[in-house]
């Protein structure tokens, strides 16, 4: 059986770590284009000014849009070009790190996440957007980003709702594996270059990739609570220490070579309900959990598990936490019709799914949430 694993060639996670952005810099050359929103760029602009200096390295900085297009994507380009940039450094949340990876496009590439909401920093993919900020294509480069570096005293500053939602996106991580391995089916650590070109060989997911998310689960039900208390306060301890690296780097390298399922794929259904909009990604995927566990039938007490631990930290249990009171038959049916079409995550479970057991899924699953936090 073929199998794949992918991850970045170093991650690096410590207080103040920012600190140390220039060393990683200079394994390139003396200069980096940073690829930042203002805000984020106004944020660290000591700690870069900083780190500039003591390593005898600049920034070239890009005035990001804003959204990863293609169009900004060829003007970063052509500013690193013209700048003879020796790497590419994405510093923020999503967008500009996921612009960065098209920008540096498989070569020289240092992310630096300001907020633990996603697991996508240490992945080899992308989300390309059109300018005006509706999905377009997925993106895969040849490698993960040479170096992931993680400041977590600016994590712990940054507001609580994005750890708490990274948690969500971290839950589906060993759930979404299990059922993949479960299948055998495909997982995105075998694809050199795009995820839906027939001509690259499939690959299995690896006992390393089952391990981390095992562990990705574990760390979360253990220090989830205990890390948003920190991230209230502003302060790095070790339990904040730990869910960062469940939220970024377990489950990180658990997605991607441990496969996406049915959480994910409920999820990409879910957005296309209008009140979802204002719900971050990591939020329904936590409800897409959920509906992932019904659909399958887990037992009764792992659920109830998921359950507790989504009401301890404040993830969504049900329809109305996303943003859904109320949702006709119609609507149900589109988002699970959306949630099957055929390159989704969902044909990942270990047996066939139709629309109609994903319909059914997500109203009991909505159900037994509602019911669940009113006890
Ligand atoms: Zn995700």
């Amino acid at each position: 059986m073929r199998k794949a694993f992918i991850c970045p060639s170093k991650y690096v996670q410590g207080e103040n770590e920012i600190l140390n952005l220039g060393f990683f810099i200079k394994d390139f050359g003396a200069s980096a284009l940073l690829i930042a929103h203002p805000d984020d760029v106004a944020r660290v602009r000591k700690q870069l000014d900083e780190t500039a200096k003591k390593f005898g390295v600049s920034f070239v900085e890009s005035s990001f849009g804003g959204e990863c297009s293609r169009e900004e994507i060829a003007r970063l380009q052509d500013v690193a070009k013209k700048n003879k940039c020796d790497c590419v450094v994405g510093l923020g949340g999503g967008k500009a790190i996921d612009t960065a990876k098209c920008v540096a496009a498989g070569h020289n590439l240092i992310i630096v996440p300001t907020i633990a909401a996603t697991d996508a920093p240490t992945s080899h993919s992308a989300v390309i957007y059109t300018p005006d900020g509706a999905f377009e294509d997925y993106a895969y480069f040849k490698q993960s980003p040479n170096v992931v570096l993680i400041d977590t005293a600016i994590i712990a500053a940054a507001p609580v709702r994005f750890l708490v939602s990274g948690m969500g996106d971290a839950l589906s991580t060993y759930f979404e594996t299990r059922a993949t391995r479960a299948s055998f089916s495909n997982v995105n650590a075998g694809l050199p270059c795009g995820a839906r070109e027939k001509q690259c060989a499939p690959a299995k997911g690896t006992n390393a990739a089952m391990a981390l998310a095992q562990l990705c689960y574990e760390t979360l039900l253990r220090d989830g609570a205990k890390a948003k208390v920190a991230c209230e306060k502003k302060v790095v301890t070790q339990a904040l220490e730990n869910i960062v690296e469940a939220n970024i780097l377990l489950s990180g390298l658990g997605f991607e070579s441990g496969g996406l399922a049915g959480a994910h794929a409920i999820h990409d259904g879910l957005t296309i309900l209008p009140g979802t909009h204002k719900y971050f990604h990591g939020e329904k995927v936590a409800f897409g959990t959920i509906a992932q566990l019904v659909l399958e039938n887990a037992d009764t007490e792992e659920l109830e598990q998921v359950l507790d631990f989504c009401l301890e930290v404040g993830l969504p249990v049900c329809l109305a936490d996303i943003g859904v009171d109320a949702i006709s038959e119609k609507e149900l049916m589109e988002v699970a019709q959306k949630t099957c079409i055929p390159e989704e995550s969902v044909h990942s479970m270990p047996f066939p799914v139709s629309p109609e057991a994903v319909a059914a899924a997500i109203a009991a699953a909505d159900t037994i949430g509602r019911e669940y936090k009113a006890t």
